[in-house]
Order: C-alpha cells, then sequence, then structure tokens
C-alpha cells in the first residue's frame, strides 16, 4: 500500500468545532517529533502542514537508472535552478526577473532534479526580500527531512556551554545531561549508524551498524590519529539493522541511491518524519492530519492572552479557517516559526505572539561552508573498481580547534563531511582529456582514486544578524514575506581561512596529492541549517522561550524547531532539534495533565 493510502485511511476528520489539546503547526523533525510525543501521552492533536501529501515513494523511483528517465534525471527545461553565482549578484526575490516558469534554490541543479522538483518550494510562489541567503525549503508532509542529508550528530557542553568557554554570546539553559537521555530516545527510536569514540566534544550515539570506510578513508582516518584528530565513519541518521517497532521502515540495503539523488530514501531506512514518527503517531488514533493548511496567524485569547488556536489558509481554496486547541507548538522550521509568531500581533502582543522581549527573528545562526579540497591517492589508480554508491554517507572529521587550544584569528570550529570511491557517475570524466579507448581506460583508472572533504563552521549568533517582515511584499496566498538582514562576521571569515589551510596540511600529511583546493564562502544560507530566531534562556528580556522551548510570554505556547537553539555549534542539527522537542513535549504533557497551562 502507499504511503499516501495509509496516511488517508488512518487519518480521522478534521473537526474544527472540537478544541483540540494541541495545535502542532509543521511536520518536519520538529513538528514529526512533538506529534509523536504528544500522541503517545495521549493529548489529541490537530497536526497542519502548509504542504501536501506527496506520494513520496512514486516521487523519488530510488532504483530508477539515469537511462530509464527521458533527460537522465533531469527537471524540465522550464525549470531554472538558482546557481551560486545568481545568489550573491542578485538580490532577493530571486524569481523576479528571471524567464523560467519554475525557479529553485540551488539544491535542484544537484543530478537527478527531476526526482526532487516537487519538494522543494518554487520561489515564484514563495518570495523572500533583504539581503543575499540560499533559502532551501521543503513544503510538503514532513519538510526537509523528505531530503536531509542525514549526518546525524550531538552537541555537547562544548556547545551548550560555549560563552563559559571563550566567552562569546549566552550559554544554553540547559546542559548535555538534560539532553542525553532524550539523545538515547532519538537514537533507539529512529536509528542511527556510527562508531564509537568516546569524544568529549563529539558524544557517541546508541549506534547500528556503522558505514564501512574505504582505502582512502582508513589511510585518511590513520594519519589524522597522528595528528590528535579523529576522522569517524559518516554518522547516518539512518536504520541499518532495522526498528522492529516500526513496520513502515526498511533497514538499509545499500542499494546506492543516496549517492545520485538531491536526497530521499524509498525504502525509508533513511529518517523521514512522515514514516519516522507521523504514521506511528496516527496508530495510535489520537493524531489528526490537515495537509495543505498554511498557519496563518496563532489566535489569541483576548482576555487571558494565552494562544486560543491557529488561523489558516487552504492553500488549494485559499479560504481561511479557525483550528481551536488548548496548546498550540509551532515548529515549522527556525525561519517560518518566526515569521508566524511576527505575524502574529495582537493587541495583548504588539510585536508578535512571544515578543516581549523583541529578540524574534535575531540572533539567527547556522554553518558557514565552501572551503573544500579534493586529493588524489595514487595507490588506488588503476585498481579495480568498488562499490561505494551503496551507502547513506561516508565520514565525518570532527572539530578539533578551539578545544583545549586557543586560536588566535577566531572563537568556535568546525568538522569535514567528506567522500570517497567510485561512484555511479565517474566524476574525473569530463575534466580527463583525450578520447576512445585510451580515454575511457585513464578515466576508469583513476575514477576511483579521488577524495574530497568539505567543512561546516560554526557562525555566531548575533542580534543584529535578523529576519522580520516585508512591510510590502506577500507571497502567492498573500501572506506576508521575511526580509533578511544577515551576513557572515569576521570570526567565520578568518575561520574560513583556516579551513582551507587545515585541509591543505592535512592532506599532505596523509601523502593524499592535492588536486584543487577551494577557499570561495558560499553564500549565507547555503548550510540549510537555520537557528536561533527564538532562542532559549533564563533572561525574559534577551530570551524568547524557557528551557522546555515554552514561550516566556504565553505559557501554552511552545516553538520546538531549530529556532530555540541559542547557538549554532558546529555539528548538525536535526538529531538535537528531535531531542530537544521530545524533552519539551514531555514536559509539556505533564503540565498539561497537572492542568498548568
Ligand atoms: C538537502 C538537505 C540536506 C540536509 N542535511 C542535513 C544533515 O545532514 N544533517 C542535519 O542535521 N540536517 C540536515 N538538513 C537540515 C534538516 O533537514 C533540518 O534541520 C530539519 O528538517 C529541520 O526540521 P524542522 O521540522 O525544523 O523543519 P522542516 O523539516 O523544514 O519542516 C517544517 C515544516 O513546516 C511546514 N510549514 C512551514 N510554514 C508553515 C506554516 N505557516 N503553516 C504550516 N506548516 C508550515 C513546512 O511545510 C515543513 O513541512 C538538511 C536539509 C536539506 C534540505
Ligand atoms: S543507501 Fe540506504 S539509506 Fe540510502 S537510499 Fe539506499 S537504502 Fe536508503
Amino acid at each position: 500500500m502507499t504511503l499516501i493510502r495509509l496516511i488517508r485511511e488512518a487519518q480521522p476528520e478534521v473537526d474544527l468545532k472540537k478544541t483540540y489539546d494541541a495545535i502542532v503547526v509543521g511536520s518536519g523533525a520538529a513538528g514529526g517529533m512533538a506529534a509523536h510525543v504528544l500522541t503517545s501521552h495521549g493529548m489529541k492533536v490537530l497536526l497542519l502542514e502548509a504542504g501536501k501529501k506527496l506520494d513520496i515513494d512514486a516521487e523519488l523511483k530510488s532504483t530508477e537508472w539515469p537511462y530509464q528517465h527521458k533527460r537522465r534525471g533531469e527537471m524540465p527545461p522550464d525549470s531554472h535552478a538558482l546557481s551560486f553565482n545568481e545568489y550573491t549578484i542578485r538580490k532577493p526575490p530571486y524569481a523576479a526577473d528571471t524567464k523560467a516558469k519554475h525557479v529553485y534554490s540551488y539544491v535542484q541543479g544537484w543530478g537527478g532534479s527531476d526526482y526532487s522538483k516537487n519538494i522543494v518550494v518554487d520561489e515564484r510562489d514563495h518570495p523572500y526580500t533583504g539581503t543575499n541567503y540560499a533559502w532551501v525549503r521543503a513544503r510538503l508532509l514532513g519538510g526537509k527531512t523528505n531530503i536531509w542529508g542525514r549526518l546525524a550528530l550531538r552537541l555537547s557542553d562544548l556547545d551548550f556551554k560555549a560563552k563559559s568557554h571563550d566567552d562569546y554570546g549566552e550559554d544554553w539553559p540547559i546542559s548535555y545531561k538534560d539532553i542525553a537521555p532524550y539523545y538515547d530516545k532519538v537514537d533507539l527510536y529512529l536509528g542511527i549508524s556510527g562508531v564509537k569514540e568516546n569524544l568529549p566534544h563529539l558524544p557517541d550515539s546508541i549506534f547500528q551498524r556503522p558505514i564501512k570506510l574505504t582505502y582512502a578513508e582508513l589511510k585518511l582516518r590513520q594519519s589524522l590519529k597522528k595528528m590528535n584528530r579523529v576522522l569517524t565513519p559518516y554518522r547516518a541518521g539512518v536504520t541499518t539493522d532495522g526498528l522492529k517497532h516500526n513496520k513502515y521502515r526498511s533497514r538499509c540495503f545499500g542499494r546506492g541511491a543516496c549517492n545520485r539523488r538531491a536526497g530521499g530514501c524509498d525504502i525509508h531506512a533513511a529518517f523521514d518524519s512522515p514514516t519516522g514518527l507521523i504514521l506511528p503517531a496516527m496508530d495510535t488514533g489520537n493524531l489528526t492530519l490537515r495537509t495543505n493548511s498554511i498557519a496563518r496567524e496563532i489566535t489569541v485569547d483576548k482576555t487571558t492572552g494565552k494562544a486560543s488556536g491557529v488561523s489558516f489558509i487552504d492553500a488549494e481554496t485559499g479560504q481561511t479557517y479557525e483550528a481551536k486547541g488548548k496548546v498550540v507548538v509551532v515548529a515549522a522550521s527556525t525561519l517560518e516559526s518566526a515569521r508566524l509568531m511576527l505575524l502574529s500581533k495582537s493587541s495583548i502582543h504588539p510585536n508578535g505572539i512571544g515578543n516581549s522581549s523583541g529578540h524574534i527573528g535575531h540572533n539567527f545562526c547556522e554553518h558557514i561552508m565552501g572551503p573544500h579540497i579534493t586529493g588524489l591517492v595514487k595507490d588506488l589508480v588503476g585498481k579495480p573498481r568498488t562499490l561505494d554508491d551503496g551507502k547513506p554517507g561516508s565520514f565525518y572529521l570532527a572539530r578539533f580547534r578551539n578545544l583545549t587550544d586557543r586560536q588566535p584569528s577566531f572563537i568556535r570550529g568546525y568538522g569535514f563531511e567528506g567522500g570517497s570511491g567510485t561512484s555511479i557517475y565517474p566524476g574525473n570524466a569530463s575534466g580527463t582529456p583525450g578520447f576512445g579507448s585510451s580515454y575511457k581506460k585513464n578515466v576508469r583508472d583513476y575514477a576511483g582514486a579521488f577524495i574530497s572533504m568539505g567543512a561546516f563552521g560554526e557562525v555566531l549568533a548575533r542580534y543584529e544578524n535578523q529576519v522580520d517582515i516585508d512591510p510590502t511584499v506577500k507571497d502567492k496566498w498573500g501572506v506576508p514575506v521575511l526580509r533578511f538582514n544577515y551576513k557572515f562576521g569576521d570570526n567565520e571569515k578568518k575561520m574560513a581561512e583556516d579551513m582551507a589551510n587545515t585541509a591543505q596540511e592535512i592532506f599532505t600529511e596523509a601523502g593524499i596529492e592535492i588536486i584543487g583546493v577551494s577557499r570561495m564562502i558560499l553564500t549565507e544560507g547555503w548550510s540549510i541549517h537555520e537557528l536561533g530566531t527564538a532562542r532559549m534562556g533564563t533572561d525574559k528580556k534577551t530570551s524568547v522561550l524557557n528551557q522546555f522551548q515554552q514561550s516566556h510570554d504565553v505559557k501554552n505556547l511552545f516553538v520546538v524547531d531549530g529556532s530555540s537553539h541559542v547557538s549554532a555549534s558546529c555539528q548538525n542539527p536535526t538529531w538535537t532539534i528531535m531531542a530537544l522537542a521530545w524533552r519539551s513535549c514531555d514536559y509539556l504533557a505533564d503540565q498539561f495533565e497537572k492542568g498548568s497551562l
């Protein structure tokens, strides 16, 4: 049975006359987790998702070969994916002045774009304004988890207590010990593959079978060990051993589709919110889902000032409805959640709901990307081809800067993601000179001998890095859009220089011939790891939420996505988003039971 049919058959009818125990806005990593946890506590939940229910398995066609597709997987010629140059030279809204019928973010420029054109948003319908920013959005059931890269890392006290370490920014109102049991729950419920390394700054998960490193990666790992640095197999949010408690997901069979497409796994070995969280939540009988429902405003009870529900627009008909809830849980993703709260103005909350501090939209942070390196492992040239496509990731090189050392030019740190080995298409083919059989032999001989890696670094949270509501521009549904006022600073630029220099040192030390080093910084937003627009804290004047992601101002309002993060760390955020959401929703359910909300 297709996923869509499963969802249709499982769900109760939406009843807008009823007051739900909780309304959750957004169905990605955060909203899916909220739906799972709250329904498992017996609460009656209405999940509002702006996007459609897509028949994702039919969309992804994970086992289709390039030659079975009429354009070898490419999207139609009337569609255009924004390039790096367009993001830097032009100003948003990026679809303006473009002839193409459909305009997509850079992610659609990757191979196999036809398989994700219905997953990422069309910039024509979803404009934004302000400073340059590559904003990747997925408006459909499950949000970005349908195509995420699945690198699933924990944060440590080096992140949660970063201010205590280097005196910059704010500490989080929690420590690692508060969230560790919830990381464990996420690991066990969703599955994660990896190897224990006992690093205090990159805590281990409860891992399933790891992904094997290639010869080149092992060589690099051994060399790095001598430098006291750790390269570990990709910590993938993928079940490699299977999950007995989840009938909607298979274990990873390593069919290689991960490396061929923008993302997505049609057997759902890779975590996605619909099969990992939403379908199991529906099985409790406590979840009602309404897709095509764009939350426009969080409504307020004029006597208490508390949230009373959510008014939303039907994305297909344009009609506005109102749903009533005793609690509202916002999980529309970092930037959309800020937009929704800023749009929710009333006489009691004139700056937007939960915004007495004026901090919503501020302290916006993420990861800086760009510097990367490619090298050649000479002893692999001419060796028989190996099957390296069939895995959900390759390797991660953990942070090593500003742990015990103090870098003179920047604070915080970065890690590298990388890969090597043979793949379905030999990346060296276009750069190899010649023709005929000697050309083909050359391409084959070298195809599996390359190794590359690129860095992800922490962008500091700064009050002045901010989004607000554009006073004039609206989206297709007449909803005012976000305006960006966001730039990388000096710390990020200095860090990026170190990334490129250090990558060279690392490859040289390992005896890997350097083929190319890029020092270019990619446009803001490229990492797709937006964080911090409604941060947690203990001081109501400088933060929006408490340690349980509960609004300081409105006690029945929770914001459980990355907007709550106090700093970005350099580790990818999704596992932390879900662990925090689980912790907060346990608290919410307990308070609800006690009648304290
Ligand atoms: C290509 C790619 C690779 C990535 N790789 C990694 C990785 O390797 N590791 C990692 O940790 N993270 C990765 N990420 C990021 C990861 O996907 C996000 O951190 C995660 O999905 C965030 O979850 P979320 O629930 O906050 O947002 P989303 O998953 O974006 O879900 C938000 C949902 O809310 C809905 N919504 C928005 N506005 C409204 C509204 N007004 N009303 C109702 N619904 C609304 C959206 O349609 C969407 O379904 C990647 C992302 C992409 C796109
Ligand atoms: S390699 Fe594994 S996780 Fe990736 S698409 Fe294939 S089965 Fe899914």
